[in-house]
């Protein structure tokens, strides 16, 4: 079995380099995951467009704007409108009194698990999102894991999900906490990378192993030419 790094090098030669497609900044990345429902990346880019031209996105604008008119801007991003804009709104006040305004700046001088549990706080925001602001918001190189797909890394090094969602999470973070340097740049590249293949190829139902380039090392190959038992769904 190659090393992780051998494998990334190898999925990065195959989908190109990857940048973020949302913003990074801890309160925008916020505001952006609302902007969607059921949250994706393109549902999530539509509705944020949208609440840019319409009404804005710092702080002030959220606060001020009529919710009704709010909730017609996050339209176009998907389900339940109002209830992201009250969200947004809730988001937006606490920012404003609880972060001054600036909740990055408010955020320095926290221990790690300060800052965990002040995001965790915000609506919609588990561990795994916790995870994503601080690696791509530069807080810490934590070993984040792309929460729509944290069945990747498990595929190929043991061949199958785990029981549970919350158990394959926790491998995936457990192999990459391993095996990939604890820098922003490191993490943030493996992050998108798995996200980017369990995406384009890798899929949580009928992975497109036969276009993979790694299947030769792939556990979950090998244990079906073996004939283990299908994964867990
Ligand atoms: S070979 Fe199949 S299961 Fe393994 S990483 Fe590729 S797509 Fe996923």
């Amino acid at each position: 079995m190659p090393p992780l790094a051998q494998l990334l090098d190898t999925l990065e030669a195959f989908h190109g380099e990857q940048t973020p497609g949302w913003p990074v900044d801890p309160y925008l990345f916020l505001v952006w995951w609302h902007c969607g429902y059921p949250a994706s990346d393109a549902a999530c880019a539509k509705g944020w467009q949208s609440l840019q031209s319409r009404i804005g996105v710092e702080p002030d604008r959220l606060l001020a704007a009529n919710p009704a008119k709010l909730a017609l801007a996050l339209q176009p991003g998907g389900m339940v409108p109002e209830l992201r804009a009250m969200r947004l709104q809730g988001i937006a006040e606490r920012v404003q009194k609880e972060f001054g305004g600036d909740l990055r700046a408010g955020l320095n001088g926290m221990s790690l698990a300060q800052v965990r549990a002040a995001l965790k706080k915000f609506p919609n925001i588990a561990d795994p999102g916790a995870d994503r602001i601080l690696l791509f918001g530069g807080i810490s190189p934590v070993a984040a894991v792309p929460s729509n797909c944290p069945h990747v890394l498990v595929r190929i090094r043991i061949g199958r999900e785990l029981e549970n969602y919350g158990r394959t999470y926790s491998e995936a973070q457990r192999i990459i906490a391993a095996e990939v340097p604890a820098t922003l740049d490191a993490r943030s590249r493996a992050y998108l990378l798995l996200k980017q293949h369990g995406q384009q190829l890798c899929k949580r139902t009928n992975p497109k192993c036969g276009a993979c380039p790694v299947a030769a090392d792939c556990a979950f190959v090998a244990g079906k030419m073996r004939g283990r038992p299908a994964p867990v769904k």
